[in-house]
């Protein structure tokens, strides 16, 4: 069996890394960059993407709103795990062999 390392990492925690660092000083609506937001649910896409919702605008966002991300059809650890190997170096060719299999089952 050949180890993948996106079999090892999990959506969850890379939404949460993503959460950790994105809003490292607190969640902020991405339109009026005010902090009066609430929460409002999660997406009804994937369960570990929160919503909310800004209560000076009424703007409706999420985690990923407004970022590179955003507009992706990859599960989100595809792209951290390609940030991680881009920051180690590797070619863009070991980077697609590691990817790769993963990416050909979404
Ligand atoms: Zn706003």
């Amino acid at each position: 069996m050949k180890l993948n390392i996106l079999n090892l990492v999990t959506d969850e925690k890379c939404y949460g890394y993503l959460r950790s660092v994105r809003w490292e000083d607190g969640v902020y609506c991405p339109s009026c960059q005010k902090i009066d937001v609430v929460k409002n649910g999660l997406s009804s896409h994937n369960e570990f993407i929160h919503r909310y919702e800004c209560k000076s605008c009424g703007t409706g966002f999420n985690d990923l709103s407004g970022t590179i991300f955003s507009q992706s059809n990859k599960p989100l650890k595809v792209w951290i795990i390609a940030l991680y190997f881009l920051g180690l170096n590797l070619s863009n060719r070991q980077i697609a062999q590691e990817l790769l299999d993963f990416c050909i089952r979404f």
